[in-house]
């Protein structure tokens, strides 16, 4: 293979290797991700059922209430006919009136606290549903994240292996010049050049130039120094 057939190879190796790298690096947070919203449907879940406790809570004290307010209605409404007072009946009537608002309140709670109540329960199935699947959703991706950890593992032992060997076969020369400079920029210290044009700085050379390139000589780009290979 010639050298820049061979710098093309290392060049889309090293590309390879580092978006096998960040893609790696992004699983923890993405898993994080996954977590937060299993965690947020685990809660909306159990939210559902709190719900229906606290209003099955609300409707036994409003009952007992209600019980209450009843028992002080008829006592109250008995007393109204022992009394010869006028004043005295006007207040009774007055309690009695407070007394029948305030069973009436206790009523209208009670019927709404009902409906509320035939709602959440008529609503479970869906609930549960949307809870399991929230689950099987996390359960699905975990799977799919292991696996392909696992495929990017592979592929990178590969590609790391095929870089080396590329990179072995590189001319002594040139070889310290792609050292050093692959040292600092990393993938970016190649380029392709396509029509005379350096592909990382868009930058041409002359024709001259892009003849040798094709010849097999390597070339750094005058512009912005990365190591030249042609493209067709
Ligand atoms: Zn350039």
């Amino acid at each position: 293979m010639s050298a820049t057939a061979l710098l093309r190879e290392c060049h889309r190796l090293r590309l390879h290797i580092r978006e096998l790298l960040a893609e790696i690096d992004r699983g923890p947070r993405i898993l994080r991700e996954h977590e937060q919203e299993l965690e947020e449907a685990r809660a909306a879940h159990q939210a559902h059922f709190d719900a229906i406790t606290k209003l099955k809570l609300k409707q036994r004290d409003d009952e007992g209430s209600l019980k209450q307010t009843e028992t002080r209605l008829a006592k109250l409404e008995d007393q109204l006919t022992g009394i010869t007072v006028q004043k005295e009946y006007t207040a009774k009537l007055s309690e009695i009136e407070q007394a029948k608002a305030k069973k009436s309140a206790l009523e209208d709670a009670i019927l709404d606290t009902l409906m509320q109540l035939e709602e959440k329960t008529a609503a479970i199935p869906e609930v549960e549903k949307q809870w399991s699947l929230a689950q099987e959703e996390f359960q699905r991706f975990q799977a799919e994240a292991a696996e392909r950890l696992q495929r990017m593992k592979n592929d990178l032992e590969v590609s790391q292996v095929e870089l080396a060997n590329y990179e072995a076969e590189l001319p002594p020369d040139l070889k310290r010049v792609y050292d050093s400079l692959v040292r600092a920029k990393g993938p970016d210290a190649l380029a392709g050049a396509r029509n005379r044009i350096c592909q990382g700085c868009r930058t041409a050379m002359t024709e001259a130039e892009f003849l040798e390139l094709r010849r097999g000589e390597y070339r750094i780009c005058t512009r912005c120094g990365r190591l030249l290979y042609p493209v067709e």
